[in-house]
């Protein structure tokens, strides 16, 4: 049985799927744990994630079912049911489902500037509409001397993790600023700007192609300072 939020601090546990009687979600942490992916008590197990492709399989089934698709009697759409949960459980969520990757950080004896990471790709989804997040993400954050140091292709780890799950662009930008700002407690800033084109703007409703979505969350000496947010932001035009 495949328990999400078996937490003994979660009360009044409700079942999410009683047809299937498989999936738990606590109510009260549904729509929080949607975007953050709090609502999956820990990282899953490889029979945990089978468990829960065939669950969702079934039910992506059901899903075309509804939508008058013929889908088990055409070759190309009868295994499409469980290609689609795979793919959001090994791909598109995997951020959910696997622990962030284990950060390495370094003491950091002498150096007191910016470090910036730009130009990292993110391939994300965005939580209204399931339509792809294409962008890129630049990172910036100032140490303190006798403190830490992130190695730096952690920060791409760090992206990759929460942008692998579902999200609005909004909550994506501060989830990546709150990871760093919690790994590197003592510094002296953190600063992510996030530009990214979304799909459901250009496929659907509106489709507009061509537009995109710029959101930021700086914090310390990125705010207190227009010289070095100044620099966060020529950084991120040099790296271009
Ligand atoms: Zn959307």
């Amino acid at each position: 049985m495949l328990n999400i939020m078996d937490n003994k601090n979660l009360k009044n546990m409700h079942p999410f799927s009683t047809s299937a009687g498989i999936i738990e979600i606590n109510p009260e942490l549904r729509n929080i744990g949607y975007a953050d992916g709090i609502n999956i008590e820990g990282p899953l197990s490889e029979e945990k994630k089978n468990e829960m492709i065939s669950l969702a399989a079934k039910k992506f089934g059901e899903f075309l079912d509804a939508l008058g698709c013929d889908w088990k009697n055409d070759p190309n759409s009868k295994e499409t049911p469980t290609r689609v949960a795979k793919a959001y459980v090994n791909d598109l969520w995997a951020g959910r489902y696997n622990a962030l990757p284990k950060i390495t950080t370094f003491p950091n004896l002498e150096y007191d500037g910016m470090i910036f990471q730009g130009n990292i790709p993110l391939i994300s989804m965005c939580s209204h509409h399931h339509q792809t997040i294409m962008g890129r993400v630049h990172v910036a954050y100032i140490p303190k001397i006798n403190q830490e140091i992130i190695g730096l292709s952690k920060i791409n780890r760090i992206v990759e993790h929460y942008g692998r799950r579902g999200a609005i662009q909004e909550n994506l930008t501060v989830r990546i600023h709150d990871s760093i700002n919690s790994i590197i407690k003592s510094n002296k800033g953190v600063a992510v700007m996030i530009e990214a084109t979304h799909n459901c703007v250009q496929c659907r409703g509106v489709g507009h192609s061509g537009t995109k979505m710029k959101t930021s969350k700086l914090t310390g000496d990125f705010i207190d300072s227009a010289k070095t947010r100044n620099e966060f932001y020529e950084f991120i035009k040099d790296s271009k």
